[in-house]
């Protein structure tokens, strides 16, 4: 079990992407109220077509107005032209999706998987700093399994380039018996973005923290999901991952209470409760007689 993890908030980019587009105002409130709550690694923005993903529009407009103060601000590009916009607008750090299923990268972006990982490296030789997201890397809506094998190679591919390696479940089909068929493969040195479709998000989050991985994507609230994933269902909620760490004594960095404020915030946004069950419930330090 790592004694801290880093966790890189995706709220504001993966889980406000499906829903009505909010105003620039409103995104850079509730980017303020995550930074606030100790969150240092943000994926703010897209640079993605407005008309694919009209919540994503004003990307740099965002930028422009992101609070200073020791965060590192993310953006996810789907392509070159994506990166050259996040560099003009002054983002070093980029997320670039490669999907290890054929169909699901087809469907998505329209190129095979081999096409789109040279597309994520010409990137990554440009770019200061690149993660590589390898989406569908437990399991494809389309394909049913994925070869963990299939997931190393492109893996090693990344890390050859210079990349770190995010693996994502992007359609929520991961369980710790696939978390682990793939960290075998493929080590530890890895982000997890894990989406809680099949309620298995926060299970596979710990069962990966007791074989060393350090690193996850979460969105606040357990809002999110691909808008071209059908029943993509929604990210691991910050909460409820912090929640679970400060219990375990794993240091985040974020303050709890503070979190439940900005998901109270993005609840009000986007008009409706979020999915995350800490914020529903209250954490178990609020409970009458809690020791902490
Ligand atoms: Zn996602």
């Amino acid at each position: 079990m790592p004694t801290a993890l880093r966790v890189r908030e995706v709220g504001p980019r993966d889980g406000l992407q499906p829903e009505a587009p909010l105003a620039v105002r409103d995104r850079l409130e509730l980017i303020g109220a995550l930074a606030g709550a100790g969150l240092h690694d943000i994926e703010a923005v897209a640079f993605v077509s407005p008309r694919a993903v009209p919540a994503m529009a004003d990307a740099a407009e965002v930028v422009a107005g992101l609070p200073g103060g020791g965060v590192t601000w993310w953006a996810l590009v789907p392509n070159v032209k994506g990166a050259a916009l996040a560099a003009a607008a002054g983002v070093d750090h980029l997320t670039v999706t490669v999907s290890v299923s054929e169909t699901y990268s087809m469907r998505n972006v329209g190129m095979t998987t081999a096409e789109s990982m040279e597309a994520a490296l010409t990137i990554a030789a440009a770019a200061p700093t690149v993660d590589v997201v390898l989406s569908c890397a437990f399991g494809s809506p389309y394909e049913g399994e994925i070869a963990p094998d299939a997931v190393a190679r492109l893996a090693e591919r990344c890390r050859d380039a210079g990349a770190s390696v995010t693996l994502a479940d992007t359609t929520g089909v991961a369980t710790p018996r696939r978390i682990a068929d793939v960290l075998d493969l493929v080590g530890d040195q890895i982000g997890l973005h894990l989406h809680d479709t099949r309620g298995t998000a926060l299970v596979n989050a710990y069962a990966a923290m007791e074989r060393g991985v350090s690193r996850f994507d979460t969105a606040v609230g357990g809002l999110g999901g691909s808008p071209f994933a059908a029943g993509a269902g929604g990210n691991l909620a910050t909460e409820d991952l912090v929640h679970l760490c400060d219990d375990l004594g794993v240091t985040t960095g974020v303050d709890l209470d503070a979190l439940l404020d900005a998901s109270a915030l993005v609840a009000r946004l986007v008009g409706r409760a979020v999915p995350s069950r800490v914020a529903a419930a209250g954490p178990r330090s609020r409970l009458a007689g809690s020791d902490g």
